[in-house]
């Protein structure tokens, strides 16, 4: 059978009838958990013109991290602290110490082995750092006095503790074998282990390069020399910027990586966005971005972390993109998304599908520029958000509701209990065996997947044999909504465009080729509605087209529950493939951001 991909983005009806949905069969369904791009946090603005991301921390906190500099941008490291800023962060960096070797590693303060790949100290062979040092009882005011005289000894080197400067030589495994060689020296003792100490070793010897102990609190920051932009490699990535090692329990450390503000945003949009998506639509991801920075603060010692708890950050891209991107971030340096003159909680999607939800309806916390707005934007877009289908059976719902969380015998039945007034899904009811129902409401509601997506807020659940009615979400013109009046994307009302890989064909009946096998869609379409033009309230000059939602009828011939949908993500903010659409249609960065954040102004 040929296999179709549809061109058009089938979406449910508005407020459809709840019709009771009998139980019987079948399917498939890999389920996966969500990761949350974000979770709604108050907004407080703060200054930020270094960042600072957390890398590894608490469960993935590291006993040893290595760094080398990027071949070309920079060569050699200076070593010191961070002591607190105008701000109250420590994000002033202190220089204590200098070296020109490129490879070096930091290791807690405890006698470590070299692995192969790293150092550990789980490892009792290899090459070997000891904790034990013989230690000069003098203490200096400056490195260079200290280092001066750590050069008279074979394996000397520099440390820092309490404001002073000491020398230290030898590495030993143990407080015995550093004591036996005590006696050789005149004027030293014995130095150990340290709770809160850190070692920096030249990577591939092992050679101590300096030690940093400053008691509770310490933190050790490298900071690498170079004349321009420097780029470090650190566990397989590369990072511009600063590194600040802390050791805040006493034990392993956590690592941050600090760098200029808008190279974060850079390199976050990379990520997000994809780097040759249209320039508006970059724009308006780089004030979600630098909006969501600035007003991040689920973290203890740092501003973001690295992952889809804040925002995905993998260092810079390393990509000859990456000028043009940095030079997209500069043309909109510093501005953020305000409403009432506060930073607003700037999240976004992927793709909603057709219609994004409200703050209220996804994480209970109602803020009047997160409301539901239909997208009629992103099925301009080729590679935007498609249609995608998944079916189950009742075994397979058992197991996801019992996967979330629910304490469940069988499932017999699953319904959308609950729509948004744009068709979003708000609430999805399982029935089981006993009659007891379970409700997931919110964000909860994109648990259903299909394996080339993640699941969204927009679908319709199909029980076996069923069927149910979707709408499009199309841009119309004023007077004369729907039909033909797109001719990018949309088509003659209930007809399907059809995508085969060479040419486009209208179709009035359909097979969608699912896991388990054809669902036949038939064109039943209508126009439902045409809505006035929405206008931004912050820009006069912009009008936004209006939205036309034309409907049909999916039937479910599998026998198994299906759920249809379209989207990916959890609908709340802005869309990235509708940005992508409204830059291409022409509409500038600051009338996408206030589309989707109504009533918010960028400045
Ligand atoms: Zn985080």
């Amino acid at each position: 059978m040929k296999k179709h991909s549809i061109t058009h983005y089938l979406n449910l009806k508005k407020n459809p009838k709840k019709t009771p949905l009998r139980c019987m069969a079948f399917a498939l369904a890999a389920v996966l958990m969500i990761s949350t791009l974000v979770l709604p946090v108050p907004a407080s603005a703060k200054s930020l013109d270094t960042i600072s991301v957390g890398l590894y921390f608490v469960n993935n906190a590291l006993e040893s991290a290595n760094l080398q500099n990027v071949t070309g941008y920079g060569s050699g490291y200076e070593l010191g602290l961070y002591d607190l800023d105008e701000n109250g962060d420590y994000k002033q960096f202190v220089a204590l110490a200098q070296t020109d070797v490129v490879d070096i590693s930091m290791l807690i303060d405890r006698t470590q082995y070299f692995s192969g790949s790293g150092y550990t100290t789980s490892a009792s062979s290899g090459l070997m750092v000891g904790a034990y040092h013989l230690e000069l009882v003098y203490s200096y005011d400056s490195y260079q006095q200290a280092r001066d005289t750590a050069m008279l000894y074979d394996d000397g080197f520099v440390a820092y503790s309490y404001g002073k400067y000491f020398v230290r030589f030898g590495s030993y495994a143990t407080y015995a074998d550093a004591q036996a060689e005590s006696g050789l020296y005149a004027d030293c003792t014995v130095t150990g282990e340290s709770e809160y100490g850190i070692t920096v070793v030249q990577t591939s010897t092992g050679r101590i390069l300096f030690e940093l102990d400053e008691g509770a609190g310490t933190n050790l920051g490298v900071k690498p020399l170079g004349s321009g932009e420097t780029r470090t490699w650190f566990k397989g990535k590369q990072y511009n910027g600063s590194f600040r090692y802390d050791r805040p329990e006493g034990e392993a450390m956590h690592v941050a990586n600090l760098l200029p503000l808008e190279q974060y945003v850079a390199a976050v949009l990379c990520r997000e966005f994809g780097f040759s998506w249209p320039e508006e639509a970059m724009k308006a991801g780089a004030c979600c971005i630098r909006t969501f920075a600035m007003t991040g603060d689920k973290h203890r010692t740092f501003d973001v972390c690295n992952s889809t708890c804040c925002q995905v950050y993998e260092g810079v891209h390393d990509g000859s993109q990456w000028e043009y991107i940095l030079q997209l971030c500069e043309a909109t340096a510093g501005e953020c998304i305000y409403y009432d003159n506060q930073p607003i909680l700037a999240v976004f999607h992927s793709s909603n599908g057709g219609a994004t939800s409200s703050s209220a309806d996804t994480w209970t916390m109602d803020y009047p520029y997160l409301q539901g707005v239909y997208d009629p934007f992103e099925s301009l877009v080729s590679t935007g958000a498609k249609n995608w289908s998944a079916t189950y059976s009742l075994s397979e719902l058992t197991e996801l509701a019992q996967t979330w969380g629910f304490q469940c015998s069988a499932i017999t039945e699953v319904y959308v209990s609950e729509y948004s007034e744009q068709g979003n899904v708000n609430a999805v009811t399982f029935v089981d065996a006993n009659e007891t129902s379970h409700t997931f409401t919110g964000e909860d509601t994109t648990m259903f997947r299909s394996s080339a997506y993640n699941g969204s807020r927009r679908y319709v659940i199909i029980p076996p044999w069923g069927s149910a009615e979707v709408s499009d979400v199309k841009i119309g013109e004023e007077g004369t909504p729907g039909s033909d009046s797109n001719a990018q994307g949309s088509s003659e009302a209930g007809e399907f465009l059809v995508y085969d890989g060479v040419s486009t064909t209208a179709h009035t009946t359909i097979s969608v080729l699912t896991a388990s096998g054809p669902v036949t869609v038939s064109g039943e379409a209508q126009i439902l509605r045409a809505e006035t033009a929405q206008s931004s309230p912050g820009a006069e000059t912009s009008t936004y087209p209006s939205v036309v939602l034309t409907t049909r009828t999916i039937t479910n011939d599998t026998g198994d529950y299906m759920v249809y949908g379209s989207g990916w993500g959890h609908n709340v903010g802005l869309s990235a493939y509708g940005a992508y659409a409204m830059a291409q249609q022409g509409y500038s960065y600051t009338e996408i951001l206030q589309y989707y954040y109504q009533g918010a102004s960028i400045r």
